[in-house]
């Protein structure tokens, strides 16, 4: 384990015609950075270029054997998809995916030449990618099913070895837990995150996410009942006993997310601010 999650090598052979690179954006909420994958040896499709870094997009051209037809990304947050534009006007190719919803922490710059939606195809002689559509993590996030290996690129919807921020409005713990469960419902054979390794059990760990945010939502259920009538940010440490204070601010927006959800479901009730059960 490196401060930030396992150890990656930078660059990686995954199998017949996938590559990984690692971008060079370690930290607490990228782990050991953001993982851009390459499909295919002759014309490239490149998957989350990551962040707009010069060196890293002219790794990514590099390590690309044959030209890169396709630049694609599974959403539009800061660490995922800076680095498409620049990379796609430096290659030609064309910019594939979801354009930004309204809200902070999104990348602005990202204007695809092709909106991608659930179910569309990517295909040349050597590979094919089917667009998943997993709301929840963002609004707009795709998954990329890898059609003859039949593995899942998940982005932030599976992360390797941590849970991801939920963060409302454009975050929906709702439509999270209802895409996991219909990226079990894919029965891959191993999934491919946007951080960390690859998963290769992909019931068990999508079954501990679900499980996870179940438990946590049972701990946002009994927090409500034993201190009625506090705000959001109050409710933090009763909910997150676990987690390091410094993470509290991150905490508090999956907690949202939790209360948003226990509200859809009729569960919760806010007024002033202050929720009840
Ligand atoms: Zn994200």
């Amino acid at each position: 384990m490196t401060a930030f999650g396992p150890i990656m090598p930078a660059f990686a052979k995954l199998a017949d015609g996938i590559r990984r690179i690692v971008a060079p954006n370690p930290s607490m909420m990228t782990g050991p950075g953001t993982n851009t994958y390459l499909f295919g040896d002759d014309a490239v499709a490149v998957l989350d270029p990551g962040p707009a870094d010069e060196g890293h997009i002219e790794n990514i051209i590099e390590k690309s054997t044959g030209s890169i037809r396709w630049v694609v990304v599974t959403h539009t947050h800061p660490d995922h998809s800076p680095g498409a534009t620049p990379l796609a006007k430096a290659t030609g190719a064309e910019l594939l995916g979801i354009v930004a919803p309204d809200g902070e922490h999104q990348d602005k710059t990202f204007m695809p030449d092709r909106t991608l939606a659930d179910g569309d195809v990517l295909e040349t002689s050597e590979f094919k990618l089917e667009a998943v559509h997993t709301p929840g993590h963002a609004s707009n996030h795709l998954c990329y099913r890898h059609v003859g290996l039949n593995w899942l690129f998940t982005g932030d919807h599976v992360i390797d070895g941590s849970t991801v921020v939920i963060d409302p409005p454009d975050g929906n713990m709702k439509h999270y837990i209802e895409s996991l469960q219909r990226c079990k419902d894919l029965r891959c054979d191993a999934l491919a995150p946007g951080h960390g390794d690859v998963i290769h059990e992909p019931d068990r760990a999508i079954d501990w996410i679900i499980d996870h945010r179940l438990a946590r939502e049972a701990k946002v259920v009994a927090a409500l009942a034993s201190n009625p009538n506090l705000t959001s940010h109050e409710l933090v440490p009763f909910v997150y006993t676990d987690v390091d204070p410094k993470l509290y601010g991150w905490a508090e927006r999956s907690l949202l997310a939790h209360l948003l959800k226990l509200e859809s479901d009729g569960l919760a009730t806010i007024v002033n601010e202050r929720w009840t059960a």
